[in-house]
C-alpha cells in the first residue's frame, strides 16, 4: 500500500461521517432533511429515476418481441446500456479527469495509474474501460434482458401506476434500499477468502478511482452485482423500478467513483455525486462495505468516519484480521 496511509485529502465532505439520520434519531426533521438531500433533484438518485424513465418511455424493448430469448432485443438493449454509460462515465472523465475542472473538489491528489503491470494494458483507464464497456454492459444487459423476459411472459408480477398508484411511489423508495442492503452483504462476503483473492481484488486494483473504475470488476462480480434485479421476479413492481433498480450499477458506479466532492454546475449549483465513504473504502479497504444508509458498517465495527480516529480504528481491525488468518 505504501503511500496510502500518509497520503492526505485534498477535500472531504464535512468530517465526521455519520449513518443515515434514520439509524440516529427519530426526530422528523432530521430524517425529512436527509430524505430531501438524497433525492435532491441535482443528485444522482434523481439523475438515475430520470434515466429509468427515459429508457422506459423511449428505449424499452417491445414485450412481446421479449417473449422468447433473441440476439435482435437484446443487441438493442445491450448497445442503449453501452451509449448511455459512456456518455456519462466518458462526460465525467473528460471533465474532471483530462479538463482537470475541479481540482478542488478532487478528494485524492494522486493520478491514474499508467505502466503499471497491475492494470490491463499497464494503465488504469484502459483496464477500467475494458472492464466496463465489454464485461459489465454484456452481463447487465443479460440480466436486464431475463427481466424482460420475465415480464413478458408475466413471470415476474407487474403492476401498474392506476392499479395501485401508493405502491408505485413507495416502491421508488425501496429500490435503493434493497439496492444498498444487498450491496452491503454481497460486498462484505467478497472481501472474505478465495472470494477477494480471485475476485474482489480486480476492483480492488484501483486505489484511486475515476468514474470508469465503478464498474471495473471481475466479470463474476458483475453476475453477482447486477443479481439484485431478481428481486423483480417475485416483487410486483412495474418495469421502471425495475431498470432503476439497473441504473444504481449502470450509471449509480460510475457516478460514486468520480473521485470528486461534487460535480460544480454554473450558477453555483453542485450535482452530488460524491462517495467520500466509499473512497475511504478503497484506500483502507477493510472498512466501510456498505454506505451511510446500510446498517452493516455499525453493526460489524467497520465504520471509518473519515477521520483520524476512523484510520486508528480500521488499522486496528485490520491488524486483527491479519492475525485471525494467520492463526487459520
Ligand atoms: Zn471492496
Ligand atoms: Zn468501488
Amino acid at each position: 500500500m505504501g503511500d496510502t496511509a500518509t497520503t492526505r485529502w485534498q477535500a472531504t465532505p464535512d468530517l465526521p461521517l455519520r449513518p443515515a439520520a434514520f439509524y440516529r434519531t427519530l426526530n422528523p426533521v432530521e430524517i425529512g432533511m436527509h430524505l430531501m438531500r438524497t433525492w435532491s433533484p441535482l443528485g444522482t438518485r434523481a439523475f438515475m429515476l430520470i434515466a429509468a424513465w427515459g429508457i422506459w418511455e423511449f428505449a424499452a424493448p417491445d414485450l412481446t418481441r421479449a417473449q422468447s430469448f433473441a440476439v435482435g432485443w437484446m443487441a438493442q438493449i445491450w448497445i442503449r446500456n453501452i451509449v448511455l454509460v459512456a456518455v456519462v462515465a466518458s462526460a465525467l472523465h473528460w471533465w474532471l479527469w483530462m479538463r482537470m475542472a475541479q481540482q478542488d473538489l478532487r478528494y485524492d491528489t494522486r493520478p491514474m495509474g499508467k505502466n503499471k503491470r497491475l492494470f490491463l494494458f499497464d494503465d488504469q483507464v484502459k483496464d477500467n474501460l475494458t472492464l466496463t464497456l465489454g464485461s459489465a454492459m454484456l452481463i447487465g444487459t443479460l440480466w436486464e434482458s431475463v427481466g424482460w423476459w420475465a415480464y413478458a411472459n408475466d413471470i415476474a408480477p407487474m403492476i401498474t401506476w392506476d392499479e395501485n398508484p401508493i405502491w408505485f411511489v413507495a416502491l421508488f423508495l425501496l429500490v435503493p434500499a434493497w439496492s444498498i442492503a444487498y450491496f452491503s452483504v454481497t460486498h462484505w462476503l467478497l472481501h472474505r477468502g478465495p472470494a477477494y483473492t480471485h475476485v474482489h481484488s480486480w476492483h480492488h486494483k484501483n486505489v484511486n478511482v475515476g468514474p470508469w473504475s465503478g464498474l471495473a470488476m471481475h466479470p463474476l462480480e458483475h453476475v453477482a452485482l447486477y443479481a439484485d434485479v431478481l428481486l423483480f421476479l417475485v416483487l410486483p413492481a412495474h418495469p421502471v423500478h425495475f431498470l432503476f433498480a439497473m441504473m444504481h450499477h449502470s450509471l449509480g458506479a460510475p457516478m460514486s467513483h468520480t473521485g470528486h466532492d461534487a460535480l460544480r454546475l454554473p450558477g453555483g449549483f453542485r450535482f452530488e455525486l460524491g462517495d467520500f465513504f466509499h473512497q475511504l473504502h478503497h484506500r483502507f479497504i477493510e472498512c466501510n462495505y456498505g454506505g451511510p444508509e446500510s446498517p452493516l458498517d455499525t453493526a460489524i465495527n467497520a465504520w471509518h468516519d473519515g477521520t483520524e480516529e476512523g484510520e486508528q480504528a480500521t488499522a486496528a481491525r485490520r491488524r486483527q484480521l491479519s492475525a485471525a488468518k494467520r492463526a487459520r
